[in-house]
């Protein structure tokens, strides 16, 4: 039985959370003099002095309205990146519970788990990049708190078999946290519809990706009102800064433009492997669901330095199990696509390479 009360630490059970000034009085009023900010402002940025809402409000309720997910089960952190720490911090006891994931995928699970002191125990993906939910039960004990799946997968651009999640949610009482971060350039549902049937499902989503806002640095978690609540207690106070804030509302206002962006980057994405599959020294383009392509080919790493050379940077995924001699390629502009298209040839020309 998922019983969530069971899975959060001692510690953050305990937990008085910090109390800004925002939150102590939150009500209107004409003189702010409760939160030692500077009234005079900073020169270059006069409306910058006052510290941003510590709820976001107006940007759940915009994001609230697109995705159709009430404010209340919404979680926004400082990329997902936080998000991913966070999920550690409140749910693993370092040093004495663990943590699943599926090699090979988003190194950031790992590394968290690492700072965190989690111990990660993995259940590599099968030869079709799909999940083993053999070897995945076999790994999982009364210590496993989090189970971490990426959908579509990074570095290897599939979505995962959606009856295997729900297998894995119907059957697994930590938290299963579903990484969407490329899910709007696939054709897979979302699994944030599916938060009523699943108290332990966490699913997270980015405005780095298909919203072309990487800079920002925003994450979405979206989990039922207890779990957002329990991450609300342990962030920052202020964790989403005036500007980014500011920024999203103001691309979520803009949803019709960027499926339009979206949909072009897929149809560059659909080009590129038309393109990249008649070059003779690749060997396999793999099919994706994301903005990026994994591609398999003669001397992975030789080819990375040609790129390289050629002031084109890609990431080298030759040395990653599963991924031998693959290079993920992320999908760029017409003329960076027509560059990396002609680097190839150049390669192919100077090194007379035969597909064998
Ligand atoms: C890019 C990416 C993210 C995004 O992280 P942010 O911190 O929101 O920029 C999350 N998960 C995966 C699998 C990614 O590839």
């Amino acid at each position: 039985m998922f019983d969530l009360n069971k899975l959060i630490r001692e510690n953050i059970k305990r937990l008085t959370p910090y109390s800004s000034a925002r939150d102590e009085f939150s009500g209107e009023a004409k003189v702010f003099l409760d939160a030692n900010e500077n009234a005079l402002g900073s020169p270059l940025l006069k409306w910058y002095n006052r510290y941003p809402d510590p709820h976001q409000v107006k940007v759940k309720e915009a994001i609230s309205k697109v995705k159709s997910v009430p404010p209340e089960k919404i979680f926004l952190g400082n990329g997902s990146d936080e998000c991913i720490d966070l999920l550690f911090r409140c749910f693993c006891n370092p040093g004495k519970d663990n943590t699943v994931i599926c090699p090979p995928t988003y190194g950031m699970y790992e590394v968290s788990a690492n700072i965190n002191d989690v111990e990660i125990r993995k259940a590599p993906l099968l030869d079709d990049f799909q999940l083993d939910l053999v070897h995945l039960e076999n790994l999982v004990d009364e210590n496993t708190k989090l189970i971490w799946i990426c959908s579509p997968n990074n570095p290897t651009a599939n979505s995962m078999d959606r009856e295997d999640i729900e297998t894995i949610l119907n059957n697994f009482d930590g938290l299963v946290v579903v990484d969407e971060a490329y899910i709007n350039f696939s054709r897979q549902k979302s699994f944030i519809q599916e938060l009523n049937d699943y108290p332990n499902l966490v699913v997270l989503q980015t405005f780095s990706k298909a919203w072309g806002l990487a800079g920002l640095r925003l994450g979405m978690a979206f989990a039922s009102e207890e779990i957002i609540e329990i991450l609300n207690r342990v962030k920052p106070p202020y964790n989403i800064n005036q500007v980014t804030q500011e920024l999203a509302l103001k691309a979520l206002e803009e949803v019709g433009q960027v499926n339009d962006m979206i949909k072009e980057l897929v149809q560059m994405r659909i080009a590129l492997k038309g393109v990249f599959e008649k070059i003779p020294f690749v060997l396999k383009v793999y099919p994706s669901d994301a903005n990026f392509l994994l591609v398999k080919m003669h001397n992975a790493r030789k080819v990375y330095e040609f790129l390289l050379s050629r002031g084109i940077v890609v990431r080298d995924r030759s040395n990653v199990k599963l991924c031998d001699d693959c290079l993920r390629i992320t999908v760029g502009t017409e003329e960076e696509n027509t560059e990396l298209i002609e680097a190839l040839m150049d390669w192919y020309v100077e090194t007379k390479q035969v597909k064998t």
